[in-house]
């Protein structure tokens, strides 16, 4: 392929040329080398795709700006696919040829682009805290999304005027071509170029949009998070995406959670996991300590004798189910902790405590033992 010419070069503008100047060159130039005018020359066919290509991205705001900074490496080699219909001027390849025979007379449509048009859904991840998830929460987020220009009633016409009918496709977005194949004559159907299936064409543009028809704007939502949501998952607001085209439904809103962790607690599906350090002492001799819970501290009896990794359940006192709203249950892991540093009369006391004692009552120590012997007997 030969390489490519700059766009502006393409359609004969300088680079700082208005919105305006561009439509004018394009016009001109597309109805210079337009098929229709121009039937069986090959080098009007490839000036005109050229034009097309060229217009496709320098009339679109942010693609232009990217092929003033990277050039045609912007695109990648791939500039004509935002084009709706370039495709369709795949003349004599096979696979063209193939698909227009087998569509039957009248060849490939297009999607009607003149037509009403959802407005696009929107991703928005929202953090929240693991309270929140637990009892669910109100929260309000801002959002950047378009809305209709108020100014022009979303037209892009300036007030007052209105956009023309487009003479190329006489406003119905799509022009006709014929394409001579060795099975014949076929009609073709494309996106009309002009009016870029808009069927219409605006001549005097709304100053507040610049002919968009639409603004991008900060708009607040305030969002219902119900109890018991969990990481990851999505609460959809039908209608609150970007507006519709031509009277097209509006997008929706998606919110996907993320849950920040909590200092205490983790969460297993809809039960809350906690680790509570205890003392030898407390372990021993049992006690009376302070649980936290989702709804605040808690008494509760630890029986004497409480191993290190003992787990005890709080039935209830996890998260509520989404849908049932039936509380998980809490459980609670004591640890039991050794001192690391001791004062000299508490270590008195505790080799007394360990003369006295020996074995006694150690159960797992005294099991663990007759094992060693086991194993290792003759
Ligand atoms: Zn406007
Ligand atoms: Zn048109």
């Amino acid at each position: 392929m030969a390489e490519k010419r700059d766009y502006y070069e393409v359609l004969g503008i300088s680079k700082s040329a208005s919105n305006d100047e561009i439509k004018k060159a394009y016009r001109k130039l597309a109805k210079q080398y337009h098929p229709d005018m121009n039937p069986g020359n090959k080098e009007a066919e490839t000036k005109f795709k050229e034009v097309n290509e060229a217009y496709s991205v320098l009339s679109d705001e942010q693609k232009r700006t990217n092929y003033d900074r990277f050039g045609h490496a912007a695109f990648d080699g791939s500039a004509g696919a935002g084009f709706g219909g370039f495709d369709g001027f795949g003349f004599g390849g096979l696979d063209d040829l193939f698909e227009t025979f087998m569509g039957g007379f009248g060849g490939r449509t297009r999607t009607k682009r003149n037509g009403p048009q959802r407005g696009n859904d929107l991703q928005y991840a929202l953090q929240i805290s693991f309270e929140e998830a637990a009892f669910g929460a109100e929260k309000e987020i801002s959002i950047s999304r378009l809305q209709n220009c108020s100014v022009c009633n979303g037209s892009g016409a300036k007030p007052g005027t209105s956009a023309e009918t487009c003479k190329h496709c006489q406003g119905t977005g799509q022009v006709r071509y014929t394409q001579s194949t060795a099975f014949g004559q076929f009609v073709n159907v494309k996106t009309c170029d002009a009016c870029r299936g808009e069927g219409k064409i605006i001549t005097q543009p709304c100053e507040s949009c610049r002919g968009k028809g639409r603004i991008s704007k900060n708009s607040r939502i305030s969002i219902n998070i119900p109890a018991g949501i969990d990481e990851g998952q999505t609460i959809s607001l039908r209608g609150e995406g970007e507006p519709g085209l031509r009277g097209g439904p509006s997008g929706d809103l998606y919110v996907t959670i993320h849950i920040r962790p909590h200092s205490v607690f983790k969460r297993e599906g809809y039960d809350v996991v906690c680790d509570v350090p205890i003392s030898f002492a407390q372990a021993a001799l049992g006690a009376e300590i302070d649980i936290p819970t989702l709804d605040g501290l808690l008494k509760y009896n630890i029986p004497e004798g409480t191993q290190t990794g003992t787990v005890f359940k709080l039935k209830g006192k996890g998260i509520k189910h989404l849908r049932s709203g039936i509380r998980g249950d809490e459980y609670i892991r004591v640890n039991v902790e050794v001192p690391v540093k001791m004062p000299q009369k508490q270590k008195e006391l505790l080799r007394q405590f360990a003369e006295a004692s020996g074995d006694e009552g150690l159960e797992q120590k005294k099991g663990f033992f007759k094992k060693m012997k086991d194993i290792f007997k003759e």
